[in-house]
This record gives structure tokens, C-alpha cells and sequence, in this order.
């Protein structure tokens, strides 16, 4: 946090600050080598339909238990691993195990499942990452219409242009694209119309007090009407309470995603959920890509 003052602000030091920068360090050494001491595993949280109430799919999220920190917060190690690098093998080894449990659960018949995968901004503009996708879906074995990107506006701000083409990339591949934390940044309805996007994810913090605080309600409502205007489907992050799935669906937001239906499982967890949704229909999304 030091670094926000940038350099020209003057700064007292203190123990708190020696102490954040020690764990900074620890994270740092101790990250280095969490693949290899598979101390990393990959969460699933179910986005389920408002309308139907189905699940259509999962968001793959990262935890990391270490020996001396223990959890560590993908908000603290992600932002480590975007500064020094590690975040392209990590982020290459959650999408390859997303995909290959996504295909090892669909394989049991549960054929609509969906998975959606994070990209942090360092991730979205490495070079290979077009190849990278490219791979791990062959590899895999995971249709590529069953994978769904979430990229944040901060993979965009460097240049516009070369997101948009790098978006445009993904996207023939067969893959989803999501906007996600939208409400947290600057954009506006041109600038995501720009966009391949499928989807936008309203941020949790517009959710958390839908119903108490009426500008957050009008934020969700006015991203709900953005979204359907530019014929996107739209999530609700952040759903933790009936009152606000009702208030959500009441505004024809199409999914959810939240504490309400689940919080985020191991996937020996995650599997006794699917199994109650068997029956889902195939997305008629998914047919439309077979036809194409
Ligand atoms: P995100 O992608 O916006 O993920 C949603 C976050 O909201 C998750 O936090 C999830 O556990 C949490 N959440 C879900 N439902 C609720 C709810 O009802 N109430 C509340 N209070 N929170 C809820 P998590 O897992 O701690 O992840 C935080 C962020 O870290 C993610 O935000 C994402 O930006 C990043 N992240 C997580 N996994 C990965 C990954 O594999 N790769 C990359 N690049 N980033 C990741
Ligand atoms: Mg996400
Ligand atoms: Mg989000
Ligand atoms: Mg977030």
C-alpha cells in the first residue's frame, strides 16, 4: 500500500510497515515454489439461473494453503504473482485443471456445465496466451464453447485497440468472454460495445446492499438495462440473501453467483451438487456453436 503514495509523498515508517513488507517478502519466496509443493487447488462456486434456478455452470477460484502463512487470499498472493511473473504459470496450471475437471464432469453426462476461468491483466497480455487457451482445451479434451473467460477492465486500460483484437482472438477460438467487477471501473456503454463480450458480472459491492442503499440498487438496475440493451447475458456477483435474488430477477438480471446458493467447494465437494442438477438442459448457446 506504501507504493499508492507514490514518490513524492512523505511517509512516517513504522513496525506496521516493516511487518507488511516482511510478509510481502515471505509471500514472494514462498510462492516460488507452491505449484511444485501442490499447495494451490482450484475452487468451484455454481452460477445458477435466476429463471430457472439451475445451475449453468462454475466459477474456477484459486486457493492457496501454505505450511507457514496458511490461506492466503487470492486478493494478496494474485496481485504478488501479476508483479513478479508467477501468475502465468499458476494461471496456466488453474486453467488446465479447471478444464480437465470441467471434462471429467461433463463426461458423467452432466453435458451443459460450463466452467469460467480468471485472467488477470499480466495473463491477458502475454504473447502466447491465444496458444496457451488453444492448447489446454486440445489437451483437455474440453469443447471450447464449455469455457468461459472473465477478464477485468484493468486488462483493457493499456490499449484499447489490443484488447479489442486480443478479445476477438479468444473469441474464435470458441471460448466466452466476461466482463468482470463491472461498476468498479470507468466503463461506459461505448466502450464495452467495443467489446466481444458475452457477458458482464455486476461487482459484489453493487449486491451487498441492493436493497438498503438505492444508488447501488440504481447502479445494478442501469448495468441490468446496459447489458440487455447490448444483448449480453448479465450475472450477479456478491448474491447472499433471497431479498436480493428477488430484487435481481425482478430487474431480469439472467444468473447469480453467490454465498445464497454456495460458496466456493473443492471439487470432491462441488460433485454432490452437480449430481442434484443432472437433468439440465443442453444451452441452446452450446447448439448454436455446434452448428457454426
Ligand atoms: P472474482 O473473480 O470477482 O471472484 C468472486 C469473489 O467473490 C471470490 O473471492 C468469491 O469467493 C467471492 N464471493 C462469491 N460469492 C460471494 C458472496 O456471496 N459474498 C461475498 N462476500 N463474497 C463472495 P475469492 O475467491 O477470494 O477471489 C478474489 C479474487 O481473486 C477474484 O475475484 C479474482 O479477481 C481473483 N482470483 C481468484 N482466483 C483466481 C485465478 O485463478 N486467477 C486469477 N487471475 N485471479 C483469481
Ligand atoms: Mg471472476
Ligand atoms: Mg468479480
Ligand atoms: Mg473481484
Amino acid at each position: 500500500r506504501a507504493k499508492e503514495g507514490g514518490r513524492n509523498t512523505f511517509r512516517f515508517y513504522s513496525p506496521e510497515m516493516d511487518a507488511d513488507a516482511a510478509r510481502r517478502l515471505g509471500l514472494e519466496v514462498a510462492l516460488r515454489g507452491a505449484l511444485e509443493r501442490e499447495e494451490m487447488s482450484v475452487y468451484y462456486q455454481p452460477q445458477i439461473s435466476l429463471d430457472s434456478g439451475q445451475m449453468l455452470g462454475m466459477e474456477a477460484l484459486l486457493r492457496w494453503n501454505n505450511p507457514d502463512f496458511g490461506q492466503v487470499s487470492p486478493l494478496e498472493f494474485i496481485a504478488i504473482a501479476e508483479e513478479n511473473g508467477l501468475i502465468i504459470p499458476i494461471g496456466e496450471w488453474v486453467l488446465r485443471t479447471a478444464c480437465q475437471q470441467t471434462k471429467a464432469w461433463r463426461d458423467l453426462g452432466l453435458v451443459p456445465l460450463r466452467v469460467a476461468v480468471n485472467l488477470s491483466a499480466r495473463q491477458f497480455r502475454q504473447p502466447n496466451l491465444i496458444a496457451m487457451v488453444r492448447n489446454v482445451l486440445a489437451e483437455t479434451g474440453l469443447p471450447a464453447a464449455a469455457l468461459e473467460l472473465e477478464i477485468t477492465e484493468n486488462a483493457f486500460i493499456d490499449d484499447v485497440d489490443q484488447a479489442v483484437s486480443i478479445c476477438r482472438e479468444l473469441k474464435q477460438l470458441g471460448v466466452k468472454l466476461s466482463l468482470d467487477d463491472f461498476g468498479t471501473g470507468y466503463s461506459s456503454l461505448a466502450y464495452v460495445s467495443r467489446f466481444p463480450f458475452d457477458k458482464i458480472k455486476i461487482d459484489q459491492s453493487f449486491v451487498r446492499d441492493i436493497i438498503e442503499n438505492p444508488v447501488n440498487a440504481a447502479i445494478a438496475t442501469a448495468a441490468i438495462v446496459m447489458a440487455r440493451s447490448l444483448n449480453l447475458s448479465v450475472l450477479a456477483e456478491g448474491v447472499e440473501t433471497e431479498a436480493q435474488a428477488k430484487f435481481l430477477r425482478g430487474r431480469h438480471c439472467d444468473s447469480m453467483q453467490g454465498y445464497l446458493f454456495s460458496r466456493p467447494l473443492p471439487a470432491d465437494q462441488f460433485a454432490p451438487l452437480l449430481l442434484g442438477t443432472k437433468n439440465l438442459p443442453i444451452f441452446d448457446e452450446e447448439r448454436e456453436h455446434a452448428h457454426t
